[in-house]
């Protein structure tokens, strides 16, 4: 790599540079090409209600196809953050749910969008005004609009953050602690900031049964959610023992293989067909 950037210096400077860095560097001029050459797509994983099994909302993922290479979010996304490449990522990725999950509704699906946010995507000085205007332009109601954040952005220097999530709670959307339980903030944040939703992480979901503390914990988490007025969502749910439990905690929704895996927006067409068929 060092060598196709011409010039020794560079090669010398390149070998002293920690890989992960050199890494980095790579990845964000090929972010900034996939965002050119439109390689990103949203896939949307099912979230339903617990009691009756049916679908209450789509989660959208952003997906990276790398020629046919696909790269986990998980190994871009920090990048894509470092750089500020996340901004006009995310405004693409609100636009397209938005719009995808408005047409479901438009036929008589009545489902909501969760999205993810980054931290820097919420303190970019539009960001406010966009997620406004993809409702506005999408025709999707703020109220079946719901926000993604972990702990962590509402801990530290997190003002603005609040702020901001603030102003959009007041215009109808929802707003949800993603990864619960796994962050530093505890349960300081629920007096600060208004949340509608908690997403229980799956580290917790995933000893159902098998843990007797993890098992405990989250019976607890699903009470402590239910007492605050809150919805509570089961993340990672793989087998069929996790399930039943969430369901005798009572836990209002849920999300995860065992029920349905991301999909493209042309898999979720079908699901729809399917479910309004069955429904009719
Ligand atoms: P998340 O928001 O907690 O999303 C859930 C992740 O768990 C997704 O991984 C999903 O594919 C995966 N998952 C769902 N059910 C199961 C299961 O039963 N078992 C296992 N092992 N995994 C399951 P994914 O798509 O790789 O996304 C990872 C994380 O990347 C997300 O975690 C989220 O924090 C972030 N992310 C994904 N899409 C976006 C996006 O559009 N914007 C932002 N800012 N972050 C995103
Ligand atoms: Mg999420
Ligand atoms: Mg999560
Ligand atoms: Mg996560």
């Amino acid at each position: 790599r060092a060598k196709e950037l011409g010039g020794r210096r560079v090669e010398v400077f390149a070998t002293h540079m920690h890989a992960d860095v050199v890494r980095r560097l790579e990845i964000a001029t090929d972010l900034q090409r996939a965002l050119h050459e439109n390689q990103f797509a949203v896939e949307y994983q099912p979230v339903v209600d617990l009691a009756t099994s049916r679908v209450t909302a789509v989660e959208a993922l952003v997906r990276w196809w790398r020629g046919s290479t696909f790269v986990p979010p998980e190994q871009f996304l920090g990048a894509a953050e470092d750089t500020g490449i996340i901004v006009p990522l995310s405004e693409w990725i609100l636009r397209e749910a938005c719009r995808e999950v408005a047409a479901w509704r438009a036929s008589s699906w009545d489902i909501g969008l969760s999205l993810n946010l980054s931290a820097r995507q919420i303190t970019a000085p539009r960001f406010v005004e966009s997620v406004s205007e993809a409702l506005a332009e999408s025709g999707l109601p703020a109220s079946a609009l719901t926000l993604e954040v972990i702990e962590e952005m509402l801990v530290e220097d997190a003002d603005d953050t609040i702020t901001k999530l603030s102003e959009l709670r007041a215009l109808g959307v929802r707003l949800a602690i993603d990864d619960f339980g796994t962050g530093y903030a505890s349960l300081a944040f629920l007096r600060q900031l208004p949340v509608d939703m908690i997403k229980i992480d799956p580290s917790f979901v995933s000893g159902l049964g098998r843990d007797e503390t993890l098992t405990l914990l989250t019976r607890t988490i699903v009470r402590l959610g239910h007492d605050l007025g809150l919805i509570v969502v089961a993340e990672g749910i793989e087998r069929p023992e996790q399930l039943e439990l969430l369901r005798e905690m009572g836990c209002t929704r849920g999300q995860g293989y065992l029920v349905a895996r991301p999909m493209t927006a042309r898999s979720v067409d079908s699901l729809m067909r399917t479910t309004l068929q069955n429904t009719a």
